[in-house]
């Protein structure tokens, strides 16, 4: 098929029916030329007046200039959410937080749109995501933990106990999900009592400023969230400033590594949600059909960008050939392109650097022998993109088989018994997520008591709700979002 180029759309095969463009208006989201910080209840420059680009990663347009926060300026930011933790948010009854709270997540519904337009643009990802998931994921968020802000000493954290809030956290996001990120850490944080600095990830800052908007909407009290821009060494400077008391982090595991170190013998409370190499397990009695959508939303939404992405199919080898027939048969449906169009599938790759990554890793499964297949694909002349990507003949041993790629690519491996694929499942160093597809429901007991991941997912996958916790362990990270158990880690219970 014709690839259509800059803002358009890719079919990856013939097909009788052609859908027209739907593309998603764009003028419901102004874009400023330029963002300043948010600190204290207001955006201001930079001290140093430094700025970075933000750019469209489906056209490479830049989008925006952003301020790019120094030590001083992430010291500034730290100070206020100091005082406002000292004087107006940790003093507030939890009712009256709650009223913020569900205010925020109002105006998040209210302007849903307006996030959605602006995540596509700034990250890459369809449309019918933003909006279908990441958007409203992130109001449920607020409305989820407005709830607990009054109830916090029936949380169960103790009996008796009255659990205080920890004081000012500094909390570190990735890119893949910018929202939805900065509400999984701003939300109990606040529910609980603390007051927040959050530093966006350098190429997916503007849904965080416009939620900074919306705190200002809301009529959140100066101080109790500040968002400071900028790359890495921003990110640095927020966990080793000696006043953060608590640092959450959701990254790679490379850079929670570096994290831990620098809050080693500080006192920091810390969480870490880090990386992830899951296994989506397919068992020969399981629904074929159901588990080809379960595999192509396992490892294709947000083209792979997803730290419990099941980027490891296990088959079990009966059913092998005819499972990756009909995977196939479905990856040449998949509409690549414009992610701004309502029947995009597959959006842009959110950076250079990132598409590099992918593009590396895959040459390394080739290198090692894997066979590499795609689907009938023209890419777009302009942006970052990579089509959907299925390596078959992987063992345990290559690089794709271990390392998390972060790109649409599945690795395909083969098992003849379930303990086979216990043992598979589990050779990775990490431990976030895995999915199990079969009939039987004690087969799924079975296995969920053997996988070491700490979220399995039965017969679905990727599925999120606000009240279920979220987490790993081993080189995934450790401490729980999302739930009831998601405020502990923003209490001093
Ligand atoms: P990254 O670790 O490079 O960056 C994450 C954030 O950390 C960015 O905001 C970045 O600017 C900042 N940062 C970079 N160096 C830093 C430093 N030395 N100190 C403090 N902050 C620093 O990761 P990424 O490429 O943005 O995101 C992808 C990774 O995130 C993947 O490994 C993915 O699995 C993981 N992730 C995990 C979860 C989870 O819940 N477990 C969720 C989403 C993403």
């Amino acid at each position: 098929m014709k690839g259509s180029g800059k803002g358009g759309r890719t079919e990856l095969t013939d097909s009788a029916w052609q859908y027209a463009p739907a593309p998603q208006e764009r003028e419901i989201v102004t874009i400023a030329p330029s963002y300043g910080l948010f600190v204290n209840g207001e955006f201001a420059p930079a001290a140093d007046e430094r700025t970075f680009a933000t750019i469209n990663p489906a056209s490479e347009e830049p989008l925006a200039e952003v301020a790019l926060a120094g030590e001083a300026d992430v010291d500034r930011a730290v100070r206020a959410a100091r005082t406002a933790f000292d004087k107006v948010w940790g003093p507030m009854p939890g009712a009256q937080r709650a009223k913020y709270i569900y205010r925020i997540a109002r105006i998040i519904a209210e302007r849903a749109r307006e996030f959605a337009v602006l995540e596509s643009l700034d990250n890459g990802k369809p449309i019918k995501e933003s909006r279908d998931v990441d958007v409203p994921l992130a109001s449920a968020h607020f409305f989820y933990y407005a709830g607990w802000a009054d109830k916090l000493e029936y949380a169960g954290f103790g009996l008796g106990a009255r659990p205080r809030p920890i004081g000012v956290a500094g909390q570190v996001i990735p890119w893949n999900f910018p929202l939805l990120m900065a509400a999984w850490k701003l939300a109990p944080a606040l529910a609980a009592g603390n007051t927040c600095v959050l530093k966006p990830a350098e190429t997916t800052p503007l849904t965080a400023l416009l939620l900074a908007e919306v705190c200002q909407q809301a009529g959140l009290p100066e101080g109790v969230v500040n968002i400071v821009t900028g790359a890495g060494d921003t990110g640095a400077a927020v966990v080793a400033h000696p006043g953060v008391d608590k640092v959450a982090f959701t990254g790679s595991t490379e850079v929670g590594k570096q994290i831990l170190r620098s809050a080693a013998g500080t006192g920091k409370k810390l969480t870490m949600e880090l990386g992830g190499k899951a296994a989506n397990v397919v068992f020969e009695d399981a629904p074929l059909e159901a588990a080809v959508e379960g595999i192509v939303n396992g490892i294709f939404f947000n083209q792979g960008h997803v730290c419990c992405a099941g980027s490891r199919l296990l088959v079990q080898e009966s059913v092998a050939d005819i499972l990756l027939d009909r995977l196939r048969r479905r990856l040449g449906t998949l509409r690549l392109g414009d992610p701004l169009d309502k029947n995009t599938d597959i959006g842009a790759i959110n950076s250079r650097e990132q598409l590099d990554k992918i593009r590396d890793l895959s040459a390394a499964g080739e290198a090692e022998g894997a066979q590499r297949w795609s689907p009938p694909c023209q890419l777009p002349e302009r942006g970052y993109w990579f089509p959907p990507t299925v390596f078959t003949g992987v063992s345990p041993a290559h690089q794709i088989a271990r390392e998390e790629i972060f790109g649409p690519v599945l690795s395909v491996l083969t098992f003849r018994t379930p303990e086979e694929a216990v043992a598979k499942a589990n050779n990775t160093p990490y431990g976030l997520s895995a999915g199990v597809w079969t009939e039987k429901g004690s087969r799924i007991l079975w296995l969920t008591q053997r996988l070491r991941a700490g979220v399995v997912w039965a017969n679905t996958y990727n599925r999120f709700d606000p009240a279920s916790p979220f987490g790993g362990y081993r080189e995934s990270g450790f401490g729980r979002e999302g739930g009831r158990h998601g405020l502990e880690a923003y209490l001093d219970a």
